[in-house]
């Protein structure tokens, strides 16, 4: 066995390259995260529990087949009113069979944007306190309501701390998408009885997601130098319970392996200098990219006309 000389190293590292990259594009990561349990925009009676324990079974089958690792976020408030405390325990074993770890979304879903610290602060302690209530354990995942994680330094500095202080662990998403949109638009459809519209929306769903994954893949090389521990930010919903299969399914075709937020997080890129401080929640890569002073590049939309009907319903 001989090495080669320094003279012909890149030639040698460029077939070596070769070779490796089909191996390389197996390795991606990515660790899926699930906000707003117990449900979210699934039309009237969603958290009734005839409604909601199927739902959740359903929604859950795609991960569990495949043992993926999944934090899922509670809002505290949401569904109070429709379940007992034991209902809500049900639900939440339900997660945690599936394997989830639950993490907090604060109590009330309120915007940071919009509430001051002194109001929003509290709603995140309670958030914890009543999660901690149903399941008997501590949280350490937060995440921050719509992304929004302090419109100026100051309140996003009051946030950090208090996060520190209390062992709370904030939690980034790099794989940012408008899921939502989708997902009120298929309510809007169901509750409507418009088959054809439903089918639309669905069908649109995971070309719209892979879209922002090929996106973020690149973005992540020019901003971080390489493909980081992706996080994927999803919601609880019928869209979801309806296209997670697909969803998964696209993302083993793009070579991810699936790995838990505990594990994503150990990559260095989420100690990069973060200075972002503005009312819009947006990819970490967008909050990377800022910092360092790089030109903004955003995310691709979801289709025109599926905004649009958005639009027109919500501005009614
Ligand atoms: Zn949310």
């Amino acid at each position: 066995m001989t090495f080669p000389k320094i003279s012909s190293l890149p030639g040698a590292l460029a077939i070596a390259g070769l070779l490796v990259f089909p191996l390389a594009a197996q390795q991606r990561t990515v660790a899926i995260t699930i906000d707003d349990l117990p449900v979210a925009q699934s039309g009237a009676g969603a958290c009734a529990i005839e409604r909601l324990e199927p739902l959740t079974r359903t929604l859950l089958a795609p991960f569990r087949k495949r043992q993926v690792p999944l934090t899922a976020f509670v809002i505290g408030s949401r569904c109070a009113d429709e379940l007992t405390d034991d209902q809500r325990r049900a639900i939440l074993q339900l997660w945690q069979d599936a394997g989830a770890e639950i993490g907090n979304h604060s109590y009330s879903h309120r915007s940071y944007t919009s509430s001051p610290p002194e109001e929003y602060l509290p709603d995140v302690l309670r958030g914890d306190q009543e999660l901690q209530q149903l399941t008997g354990r501590p949280t350490r995942y937060f995440r921050s309501p719509m992304l929004h994680t302090g419109p100026t330094p100051q309140t996003r500095d009051q946030l950090r701390a208090f996060l520190a202080e209390h062992d709370f662990q904030q939690s980034p998403v790099t794989f940012d998408n408008a899921d939502w949109q989708f997902s009120f638009l298929l309510a809007h459809a169901i509750q409507t009885g418009d088959k054809d519209l439903e089918r639309r929306i669905e069908e649109a769903y995971v070309p719209y997601i892979e879209s922002v994954v090929a996106f973020f893949e690149k973005r992540s090389v020019e901003v971080v130098g390489r493909e980081i521990h992706q996080i994927h930010l999803m919601h609880s919903n019928v869209l979801n319970m309806r296209r997670s299969e697909e969803l998964l399914a696209m993302f083993e075709r793009r070579g991810y392996r699936f790995i838990s937020l505990e594990e994503a997080l150990r990559d260095p890129a989420y100690a990069l200098p973060n200075d972002y401080a503005s009312g819009n929640g947006i990819s970490w890569f967008h909050r990377w990219s800022m910092t360092k002073g790089m030109p903004n590049k955003g995310e691709p939309d979801p289709p025109q006309w599926l905004l649009d009907a958005y639009e027109s319903l919500t501005s009614r």
